[in-house]
C-alpha cells in the first residue's frame, strides 16, 4: 500500500495533529523555511485548546492558561505579537473540617485562601500562619519535621517516584491530604499518587536531596519564580494570552500559512512507512517517508477519534512530526521497520472522565467576587483525619518512607466522622473575574452584574459525571453563598474531555523514555505532544520547539 503513489505529493515536511504541539512545530519549520503540511483529524486546529461561544462571547473551553517556564512558550507569543496576561483575583480551596483539636473551627466545609509560599501545595513554610489554619497544628508540625530529615529521605532511587509518596515521606499526610492532593487534582486532573513527581515539579526531588529538604527545595523554586517574574516586569508566572489561549492556537495556524505551509483539518494520517528508494512522482529524488492520509468524518460521539472517510492520498517527505494523540501515534509507529514491539508496546494510563459546565447569568451577588477566581474543592475521601487513620495513610506513607517519624496529624486512636462533600464538582472558576476580558465582552454584550462560571466535575476513576443546569445552580449556591434562578441564566454549555488528561505516572514516563530513546537514531522523524511530553502547554511546547529544532536542523544536511 505504502509504495502505490495515489495522488502522491511531495512536501517538505508533513505534521501530524493540530493540537499546541503540531502548531508549534509547524510554526517553526515555516520560520525554519520549510514548507510543512499540517493535518488535523477534527475540524478545527488547536486539540485541547479549545474556544466557543457562550453567552455571545467567545471563551477557552480546554486549556486557558500555562506555567511560564523556561522561554519557549513566552518567546513564541512574543514573536507572534501576543500578549500575556496574568489571572485576576486569587484561588480558594473548599475543604472538610479539621478533625476537632485539629485546630480546627468550624464543623462544616469551607473555603480557604491558597498558602501565600506554596509550590502545589507545598508550602515553603510548614509553621506558616495560612499553612496552619489548613492542615491543623499537628500536621504542621509533622510538616516541619521535614527539615530535620535527611536530605536523601523519600529521594532516593529506590523511593517511588509517585508525588504522594514523596510528598508524605517528606512532610507527612496532612500537607498532602489538605494542600497537595486538592490542588494537584484540581489542576493535573489525576491523584498525586498516579502523577510522577519529576513530570510534574522538574527537578524538585534533586533539589530536596541536594538543598536538605523538601521546604528549601520549594523556597528556591519560589525564589526562582520571583526573579523570573521581576524580570517580566512583575507579571505573573501563570499566565495566559490576553483575549484567550485561542488567540495562540489561530495566531500559529495563520502564521504557517502565511509562511507558505498548509493546515487541512478534517485529514487524517492512516499509515507511516519509510521510502523505498523509489523515485516520487514526477521524478523527484526518493523521499524519506511516505504517509498515508484521508478525509475523515467524526466519530460516534465528539470525544471518540474521528474516522477515515474519502479516498487515501500519499504524501512523500524527509521530515514528518507526529503530534497526534496517544492512541494514533501509536499506531503510526508501529508501522516502521525496525523498531522494536517494546518500544510501542505501552498502555496510556485511563484520564478522568472530565465535564465542565459553563453559565452565563445575571447575577449581581457575584460583582464582590466571593470565591476570588475560583475554587478547588478537595477529592471525597479526602474529608478528614478520620479516614486518614485507616489503611490509607498507611498506604500512602509508601514502601521508601520506611524509617521516617510519623504522621503526626492522626494522633491514635482518634475518631471522627467524614463530613459528606455539599458539591459535586469538583472545581469552580468565575470566569468573568479571573479573565477580565471575558468579564468586559458579557458586560458590553447584556449590560452590567451579568458573569460566568464554570464548573468542573469527574473525577479519575469515577463514572462519567451527569451534569445539568439544576447541578451546576446548586453547586454555585453551597460554593459561593449566591442562589441564581434558573430564568436569570442567559446561557449555558456542557463540554465533555473524557479521558484527555491521562496521568503520568512513573511507569509510563519510563516507557515513553524508553519509547523516545528507540526514536533518536531515526532520521526525519520526530515524536511530540503531552503523551511523550508531559502534560501542560509549557512543557508541550517546549518539547514541539526541540522536536522541530532537530529536524530543521537536519535539513539539507
Ligand atoms: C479540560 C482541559 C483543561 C486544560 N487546561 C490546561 C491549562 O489551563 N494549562 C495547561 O498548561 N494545560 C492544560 N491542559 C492540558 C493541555 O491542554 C494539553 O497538555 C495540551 O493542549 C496538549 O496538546 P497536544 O498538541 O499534545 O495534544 P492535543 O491538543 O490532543 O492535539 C492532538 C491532535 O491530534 C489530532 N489527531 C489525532 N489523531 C490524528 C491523526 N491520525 N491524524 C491527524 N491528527 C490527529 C487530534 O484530533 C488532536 O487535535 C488542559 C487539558 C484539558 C483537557
Amino acid at each position: 500500500m505504502s509504495g502505490e503513489a495515489v495522488g502522491e505529493r511531495r512536501w517538505d515536511a508533513l505534521v501530524i495533529g493540530g493540537g499546541i504541539a503540531g502548531l508549534t512545530a509547524a510554526w517553526d519549520l515555516v520560520r525554519a523555511g520549510l514548507r510543512p503540511l499540517l493535518i488535523e483529524a477534527r475540524g478545527y486546529t488547536g486539540g485541547l485548546v479549545a474556544a466557543g461561544r457562550i453567552g455571545g462571547a467567545r471563551m477557552d473551553l480546554g486549556a486557558e492558561g500555562f506555567v511560564v517556564r523556561g522561554q519557549a512558550a513566552t518567546s513564541m507569543l512574543a514573536d507572534l505579537g501576543l500578549r500575556t496576561a496574568a489571572p485576576h483575583g486569587r484561588p480558594r480551596l473548599f475543604l472538610p473540617p479539621l478533625a476537632p483539636g485539629a485546630g480546627a473551627g468550624s464543623s462544616q466545609w469551607g473555603l480557604h485562601r491558597f498558602p501565600d509560599h506554596a509550590y502545589l501545595g507545598i508550602p515553603a513554610d510548614p509553621l506558616a500562619a495560612d499553612v496552619v489554619a489548613i492542615i491543623g497544628e499537628e500536621a504542621a508540625r509533622r510538616a516541619a519535621q521535614d527539615a530535620d530529615l535527611p536530605g536523601t529521605a523519600g529521594t532516593g532511587p529506590e523511593d517511588p517516584g509517585d508525588l504522594a509518596s514523596f510528598v508524605t515521606a517528606r512532610m507527612g499526610t496532612g500537607v498532602l491530604e489538605r494542600l497537595v492532593r486538592p490542588i494537584v487534582a484540581g489542576i493535573h486532573s489525576a491523584d498525586p499518587a498516579d502523577l510522577a513527581a519529576d513530570v510534574v515539579m522538574p527537578g524538585l526531588r534533586r533539589a530536596t536531596a541536594e538543598l536538605g529538604s523538601l521546604s528549601a527545595a520549594v523556597a528556591a523554586v519560589l525564589e526562582r519564580r520571583r526573579a523570573r517574574q521581576d524580570g517580566a516586569g512583575g507579571r505573573s508566572v501563570d499566565a495566559a494570552v490576553e483575549g484567550g489561549l485561542f488567540r495562540l492556537t489561530d495566531a500559529l495556524r495563520e502564521t504557517i500559512e502565511a509562511g507558505g505551509g498548509s493546515v487541512r483539518t478534517r485529514t487524517g494520517a492512516q499509515w507511516l512507512r519509510p521510502g523505498d528508494g523509489q523515485d516520487c512522482a514526477g521524478g523527484e529524488a526518493p523521499a524519506a517517508w511516505r504517509v498515508g492520509i484521508a478525509p475523515t468524518r467524526r466519530g460516534p460521539t465528539p470525544s471518540d477519534e474521528p474516522v477515515p472517510d474519502g479516498s487515501q492520498e500519499v504524501v512523500a517527505t524527509d521530515h514528518v512530526v507526529v503530534a497526534c494523540s496517544a492512541g494514533a501515534a501509536l499506531r503510526l509507529l508501529r508501522g516502521i521497520p525496525g523498531l522494536p514491539a517494546s518500544a510501542t508496546d505501552l498502555t496510556v494510563p485511563v484520564g478522568a472522565p472530565i465535564a465542565r459546565f459553563t453559565l452565563v447569568a445575571r447575577a449581581p451577588e457575584l460583582s464582590g467576587e466571593p470565591v476570588g477566581s475560583g475554587l478547588l474543592v478537595a477529592p471525597t475521601g479526602v474529608a478528614g483525619p478520620a479516614e486518614l487513620a485507616g489503611p490509607a495513610a498507611a498506604a500512602s506513607a509508601g514502601p521508601g518512607a520506611s524509617g521516617l517519624v510519623s504522621d503526626g496529624m492522626v494522633p491514635g486512636g482518634r475518631s471522627a466522622r467524614p463530613v459528606a462533600c455539599p458539591v459535586r464538582a469538583k472545581a469552580l472558576s468565575h470566569l468573568s473575574a479571573k479573565w477580565p476580558w471575558v468579564g468586559a465582552e458579557l458586560r458590553a454584550l447584556h449590560g452590567p452584574d451579568v458573569h460566568a462560571l464554570r464548573l468542573s466535575y469527574g473525577r479519575p476513576g469515577q463514572p462519567r459525571p451527569q451534569v445539568d443546569l439544576q447541578v451546576a445552580l446548586g453547586d454555585v449556591a453551597a460554593l459561593t453563598g449566591v442562589r441564581i434562578e434558573p430564568e436569570t441564566v442567559i446561557d449555558h454549555m456542557l463540554v465533555r474531555w473524557d479521558g484527555t488528561l491521562p496521568p503520568v505516572t512513573p511507569a509510563y514516563r519510563e516507557r515513553t523514555r524508553h519509547l523516545e530513546e528507540q526514536l533518536a537514531p531515526v532520521t526525519g522523524l520526530e515524536v511530540t505532544g503531552a503523551w511523550v511530553a508531559g502534560t501542560g502547554i509549557a512543557a508541550v511546547v517546549e518539547h514541539a520547539r526541540a522536536a522541530a529544532g532537530r529536524l530543521a536542523g537536519s535539513h539539507g544536511r
